[in-house]
């Protein structure tokens, strides 16, 4: 493990161009990804949205792109828009920071293909990051060199490399010379990942960071309890009392999503909703807002969250708790970005505290019950006789 960037061998510009981001000392996934992969191996490394992941593949890329030459040399798949339009702009960032002239693009389905195509030829950008559909169609179209790529990155591997999805990811590396560099990044390891690996990869190395997934101790845990019926009703009231700056309403359902947006804007909550059922404009316009804090409510889905980068997040609301034990990991995590403290509240049903225990046991953290009374959200002391 590097405690510091310069041990890790990356050029002086890239270190600079970090410092001017605040970035100074490597996360655990970076300190353990970066040399590996500056040596061309294939890398499996478990990391979350958060941890730094971003960074720990992109480094090496920069470092490794021959930036004299007008030549595609790396491409990044992401699971969804925002992602992608994420990573590219990390990217411009750090090529802006460092004077490193690494170029790139974001390459997303639903747009018209034949002004990527102008834009593509324009370029010629040396990393293309994009949505797995569209990247390979333009594979096909000729218009996305696959012969002179060097590096392939996976992001979000648990949800690209599921057997849903899988294949179109295969057909892409296909695509590319056999002693390109395969590099895969998931939350966790499953068997799904192992064999995808097993057909494509040379030897790959499996990193983990070292620190032991722990929930940020700057988030305080709450649950408050009430009926199933009652939840929406509840949520409003706590929104009241907590006059959130910056809140992500977490709900499983699509159409409850819309349902809950649709009500707390009726009660004047400026607020917008982020599922699959919207049109990209109205995603772009919803995160626009709400980064630039002209709305303070955001309801989501998991997987539209997933990978949002939004500093500033107050507030996490669980209006449903998460279908997976390690979800309650990745919405929390949502708010309290670097030293900044936030709140993760839970609505639960009485039937629920059961899960709320498991929150407690698992990730080793403190829930305090909560209820909102006059207009205040207070602790519930319980007596006992
Ligand atoms: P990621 O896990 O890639 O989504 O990164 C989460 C956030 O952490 C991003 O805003 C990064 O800019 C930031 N970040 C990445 N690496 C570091 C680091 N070494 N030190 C501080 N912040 C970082």
């Amino acid at each position: 493990m590097s405690n510091s960037f310069n041990d890790l061998n990356l050029n002086l510009d890239i270190i600079k161009g970090l410092e001017k981001q605040g970035i100074l000392v490597p996360t655990d996934i970076q300190s353990v990804v970066i040399t590996p992969a500056l040596e061309n191996k294939d890398i499996i490394g478990e990391a979350f949205t958060g941890s730094g992941k971003t960074l720990a593949y992109l480094l090496p890329i920069f470092e490794k792109i021959n930036t004299e030459k007008r030549e595609m040399q790396a491409i990044v798949l992401a699971p969804t828009h925002e992602l992608v339009m994420q990573i590219d702009a990390q990217i411009k960032l750090l090529a802006n920071n460092s004077g490193v002239p690494v170029t790139s693009m974001g390459i997303i389905g639903d747009v018209n293909i034949n002004n990527q195509i102008k834009k593509l030829k324009e370029i010629k950008p040396h990393i293309i990051v994009g949505s797995t559909g569209r990247v390979f169609d333009l594979i096909g179209k000729k218009k996305i060199s696959a012969h002179t790529i060097k590096t392939i990155v996976i992001d979000e591997g648990d949800n690209l490399l599921d057997p849903k999805r899988v294949q179109v990811v295969k057909d892409i590396i296909k695509t590319t010379m056999r002693d390109r560099q395969l590099m895969v990044f998931s939350a966790s390891i499953k068997p799904e990942t192992l064999e995808v690996a097993k057909e494509l990869m040379k030897e790959p190395l499996i990193l983990k960071s070292e620190a032991k997934t722990s929930i940020n101790p700057n988030i305080s845990h709450v649950y408050v309890t009430c009926d199933r019926r009652d939840k929406f009703e509840v949520l409003r009231k706590i929104i009241a009392a907590e006059n959130p700056e910056k809140a992500l309403v977490f709900v499983n359902d699509n159409e409850d999503i819309e349902l809950t947006t649709l009500k707390l804007n009726y009660h004047n909550k400026n607020c917008y909703a982020i599922s699959g059922n919207i049109s990209k404009e109205e995603r772009k316009i919803a995160m626009d807002s709400f980064r630039n804090g002209k709305i303070k409510v955001l309801v989501s889905s998991d997987i539209s969250a997933r990978g949002l980068d939004i500093p500033d997040i107050t507030h996490v609301f669980n209006l449903d708790l998460p279908l997976k034990l390690n979800e309650y990991l990745h919405r929390s995590g949502r708010t309290a970005r670097g030293t900044a403290s936030g709140t993760c509240i839970c609505l639960a049903t009485d039937k629920q505290l059961n899960i709320i225990k498991k929150y407690e046991k698992e990730f080793d953290i403190k829930f305090q019950e909560k209820r909102v009374y006059r207009g205040v959200l207070e602790p519930v002391r319980r007596y006992q006789e």
